[in-house]
């Protein structure tokens, strides 16, 4: 291992040997911030489609989905149309991250 450098292959970003944790989980941390790592694609992507689930369901607030949710399941409407609302809920409840809490 001497003399190699640990390189991210998404952008070329450059850790020499002398990185304090060098080979540890450096490149691990990095990932999380790589601005080319194809994650932050899928995140965008994620942030997309929350926004328009947001904008179908009417809300992104946690109480106000538990709200929409027990109104919905008490509606007089066909179950597929509750089923399908009522997923957009859970969606949007799983998809949340601290950022937006
Ligand atoms: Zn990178």
């Amino acid at each position: 291992m001497e003399g190699r450098v640990l390189t991210c292959v998404y952008c070329g970003h450059e850790y020499p040997q002398e990185t304090p944790a060098w080979g540890n989980n450096v490149l691990t941390e990095h990932i999380k911030v790589c601005e080319k790592h194809p994650m932050r694609q899928a995140e965008a992507t994620i942030i997309t489609l929350r926004s328009a689930l947001v904008g179908l369901v009417g809300s992104d607030d946690p109480k106000t989905l538990d709200g929409i949710e027990a109104a919905m399941r008490l509606l007089p409407a066909p179950d597929a149309d509750k089923a399908a609302t009522i997923n957009a809920i859970d969606a949007l409840r799983k998809t949340r991250t601290a950022r937006q809490s």
